[in-house]
């Protein structure tokens, strides 16, 4: 199965249920726009180096193209129309005024130096620039992109277009990000999260989690976890996983990571564990928060917790998701677990609209607003439809993203 397939399946499944026709299911599946660049840059030692990029424009009917900026060796055309998607579906869920997009350039970044990343960001939105900006379609921090490479994207895209800030999120603070921006999707995992235990009667002290993943989103739901008390007793990042059966110490393992270039390895406090061992862990709650796809058929009978909050996008093939279902885990999707992300880079993108910051109080107090109303829509949509949270979010943003486009205008 393709990535893009995956996407698919599930807006299939909220499309049955809400009765669309097949025209209206193309119209709403198939992006507006897509574009692959070739991207050449000089390296240190002279040498000529190629990579492609891309950048997928789904849907603009419910307001500019949002989306994230990937770069990662598995980054192709079909997973990037996949995530942008997902987008479409993720900001209507969260009824921010904006479409879906999502970009990336297919690079493993341990073979770059620091300024062959600036260079090769740089190239890259030479090629795409008259295709992005604050009204059209705004960039935002991805795997293996940080608030640098935005800070880079938006001093290319200003060589252009003069003074801009509100065409890339996720910058620095110091030019024009916004405070919370960099821990709002783990941020907003951690309130999504409490919000469930409390939906299904569970105690939080009592809730086991395991984190895959110890990136952005990792390893700020891991602190917001810790803070709420609720023992993570396994993480992970590229080097293996940790564990410990009565509990990590979050703090220590947030500064070990802060002292080693934001890796775990060599973290010696806990059992080393495989990448898969963890998935596998017997927890009460698993949030993959690294790649797409690391739950499928193959492993979904092994895996024991029976709660899943998908951190990352993507991280369950449609038919281990069905596995999953029919044996009763509740599953909290990425349209939704994730959203807090995009949420913060809308509150960045109106700061720098009115040319006014919000102090991080603020920033927290609205993302807590947004994402608990979505929660709340989503869950009662799936009581009462007796649906998965899953197809209940699909109807919510497809329901938002079709009454927009209809009302627009079709033709
Ligand atoms: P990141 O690059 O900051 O971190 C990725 C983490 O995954 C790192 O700890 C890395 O070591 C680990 N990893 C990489 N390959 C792995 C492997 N094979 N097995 C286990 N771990 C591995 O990325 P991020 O921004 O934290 O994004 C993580 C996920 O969350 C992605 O799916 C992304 O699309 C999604 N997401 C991110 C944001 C955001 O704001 N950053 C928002 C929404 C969704």
């Amino acid at each position: 199965m393709r990535a893009f397939d995956a996407v698919g399946i599930y807006f299939g499944r909220a499309a049955d249920q809400m009765d669309l026709t097949e025209n209206m299911r193309r119209l709403l599946l198939t992006p507006k726009r897509e574009v692959q660049v070739q991207v050449a840059i000089e390296r240190d030692n002279g040498e000529l180096a190629t990579y492609i990029g891309f950048r997928v424009q789904h849907d603009h009917s419910r307001g500019p193209m949002k989306g994230g900026l990937r770069y990662h060796p598995d980054v192709d055309l079909d997973e990037v129309r996949s995530l942008a998607s997902l987008m479409t579906w993720k900001t209507a869920v969260v009824n921010i005024p904006y479409g879906g997009a999502k970009g990336g350039i297919a690079v493993d970044t341990t073979t770059l130096s620091r300024r062959e990343l600036e260079r090769l960001t740089r190239k890259f939105i030479d090629q795409i620039h008259d295709m992005i900006g604050p009204d059209i379609d705004i960039p935002a921090p991805d795997m293996g992109t940080n608030a640098e490479v935005m800070a880079w994207i938006r001093n290319q895209y200003e060589k252009y277009h003069g003074f801009n800030p509100a065409c890339v999120t996720g910058k620095p603070v110091e030019l024009h990000g916004s405070a919370g921006r960099e821990e709002a999707t783990g941020r907003g995992v951690g309130i999504l999260t409490l919000k469930l235990l409390s939906r299904l009667g569970r105690k939080p002290q009592d809730t086991r989690v395991a984190i895959q993943g110890f990136g952005n989103v990792g390893s700020h739901t891991a602190a917001f976890l810790g803070q709420a008390e609720i023992p993570v007793v396994a993480v992970s990042d590229i080097s293996g996983g940790y564990y410990r059966a009565d509990g990590l110490n979050v703090s220590h393992i947030l500064n070990y990571a802060r002292d080693h270039g934001d890796c775990l390895a060599g973290y010696s406090e806990a059992e080393k564990i495989s990448n898969e061992q963890l998935l596998e862990l017997d927890v009460e709650m698993l949030i993959p928060a690294a790649l797409g796809g690391v739950i499928s058929v193959d492993n979904a009978p092994r895996i024991k917790a029976p709660i899943i909050v998908e951190a990352a996008n993507g991280p369950i093939w449609p038919d281990a998701d069905e596995m999953l279902e029919q044996r009763g885990v509740t599953i909290l999707p990425d349209i939704l677990a994730n959203a807090g992300g995009v949420t913060a880079s809308y509150f960045e993108w109106a700061q720098n609209r009115q040319h006014y910051q919000w102090g991080l109080n603020r920033v927290r107090q609205e993302l807590d607003r947004v994402l608990s109303e979505s929660f709340q829509q989503v869950w009662e949509l799936s009581v009462e439809r007796k649906l998965s949270l899953r197809t209940a979010a699909y109807i919510l943003g497809i329901g938002r993203v079709g009454r927009a486009t209809v009302l627009g205008g079709i033709t």
